[in-house]
């Protein structure tokens, strides 16, 4: 940004960080922006924010409902002012853009930890609302989908602290998502990477089975990710999950309908696999092709009368919001022809645009949807999904999310998946095996490992990786 269109701040100099920062949730705009006048003023308990500039003045007011609370921790206290500020200037600058932001000025992927954390603290669900809206800027409807989603995963997870997940990845896909961010490398071009990526991740797998058993650890659940795992053979599948430990819920992500058929959806039914995503993201045809799936609407279609036929339990569907060329009537569409199949699980994903993604540099070319059509677009799919009993479980969010919004897990009652739960909210130990997985430690602090993406690195590496893994992990199980 040139110096004369850089934004002038008034405002006390330990404000200006935090202000600053405000602007990062606005990229959109960040052209009408440019040259803007932010003055930020320090009252009791709260800060004005003021922003003006060639289209007007807005202001934004953040306040601590609580001020003077002794549940404040020391650092609560120190960050406080800072806090308001950015949210007063989220606010100015979302009144002065016309950027509607549900989120206020969290940033973070697990905004629900923030409200376990004001729970830990002793807040009241009630008190904890107040918080976020007011400290934080944080819309109602999302203040009541966090608690939803607390008094969920209370019941669910916090009484259990001592088992661990076990994390796959099969980093390969049949061909690559325009908008995809994940570990995932077509087999058309890395096909060869194949056969050695899977002898180190047999190896892997057998090592940490056994040391599970020595170390007595239960595994409560196992997830196979990716990628795409069922661009795996039939064969190879049934190596892996040979290699597996007992679990109580076992789930593969299928992901591309294209991948699937009956010998690997039996081999899957064998080996006790109780959940699998089948995730066509939408039943437009012309989206599919325009993102790159290259998979058919009857791809998808023929791969859930099989999961049907040959009894996995819980199917989950993966679906996004805010794909190029789409409004939110393809959106009604594809999720009433998507609940027609009686989904135990739909998971409603909000379009992110991913500097992995080979899109990233290209966006402002795509016919991407705007933010007032993809927010319609959640908010119908959510009033669909919970008038056919499917209801929100777990959330989480990324960086440059279209409309700012967030990803979403829904189910019917008792059939949520534990470990999207535990992965998401960091609640226990997860154990990542295979080329991008990581690792996260949960004991009194998070540590995290992290597998190389690269399947030829992880290969070559496997050894020395799972050395240091088992390391970090022995300070959690002292047996
Ligand atoms: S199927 Fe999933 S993991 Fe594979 S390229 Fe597409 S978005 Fe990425």
């Amino acid at each position: 940004m040139p110096d004369s269109l850089t934004p002038i701040i008034e405002a006390p100099a330990e404000l200006r960080t935090t202000i600053l920062s405000a602007l990062n949730i606005f990229p959109r705009s960040s052209a009408r922006l440019s040259g803007i006048k932010i003055k930020a003023t320090k009252r009791d308990n709260s800060v004005e924010v003021v922003v003006s500039g060639v289209e007007g003045e807005a202001v934004g007011i953040a306040k601590d409902p609580f001020p003077t609370d002794k549940r404040w921790s020391t650092n609560d206290i120190a960050r406080r002012w800072g806090e308001l500020a950015k949210t007063a200037s989220v606010k100015a600058l979302s009144v002065y853009t016309g950027e509607n932001l549900y989120w206020g000025s969290l940033e973070g992927v697990r905004p629900s930890n923030l409200w376990r954390l004001l729970r830990q603290r002793g807040f009241s669900n009630q008190e904890t609302e107040l918080i976020l809206n007011s400290i934080y800027g944080v819309a109602t409807e999302k203040t009541q989908l966090l608690k939803e989603l607390y008094l969920k995963q209370e019941k669910m997870v916090f009484a259990d602290n001592n088992s661990i997940s076990l994390y796959i990845g099969i980093p390969f896909c049949p061909t690559r998502c325009a908008y995809c961010s994940f570990t995932a490398y077509p087999l058309k071009t890395h096909g060869h990477l194949k056969k050695p990526y899977l002898e180190a991740l047999y190896y892997e797998l057998a090592e940490l089975r056994d040391y599970f058993v020595q170390k007595r650890v239960a595994v409560k659940s196992i997830y196979i990710g990716g990628g795409t795992p069922t661009a795996l053979e039939a064969e190879e599948l049934r190596q892996i999950f040979s290699l597996l430990p007992e679990t109580e819920e076992f789930t593969v992500e299928a992901g591309r309908p294209d991948t699937i058929d009956r010998a690997k959806l039996l081999v899957m039914k064998e080996a006790k696999v109780d959940r699998i995503s089948v995730n066509p993201q939408t039943l437009k045809e012309s989206t599919l092709k325009l993102i790159g799936r290259k998979h058919t609407i009857e791809d998808f279609y023929k791969a859930v009368d099989l999961v049907r036929e040959i009894g996995i339990p819980v199917m989950n569907i993966d679906l996004i919001a805010g794909l190029p060329g789409e409004n939110a009537e393809d959106m009604d569409n594809t999720l009433e022809r998507i609940l027609a199949l009686k989904p135990e699980n739909v998971t409603v994903h909000t379009l992110a645009a991913k500097r992995a993604s080979t899109w990233y540099k290209e966006l402002d070319r795509w016919p991407l949807p705007s933010s007032l059509e993809t927010e319609k677009m959640v908010v119908n799919a959510a009033n669909k999904l919970n008038q056919a009993g499917l209801h929100p479980y777990y959330l989480y969010r990324q960086r440059h999310m279209a409309a700012n919004l967030e990803n979403v897990g829904y189910a019917l009652e008792g059939q949520e998946c534990y470990y999207n739960i535990v992965m998401i909210e960091e609640l226990n130990t997860v154990v990542g095996a295979g080329a991008g997985a990581s690792t996260r430690v949960v004991n009194q602090a998070i540590e995290r490992i992290v597998n190389p993406k690269c399947p030829a690195t992880y290969a070559n590496r496997v050894a020395d990786l799972l050395n240091a893994k088992k390391n970090n992990l022995d300070r959690l199980f002292l047996v």
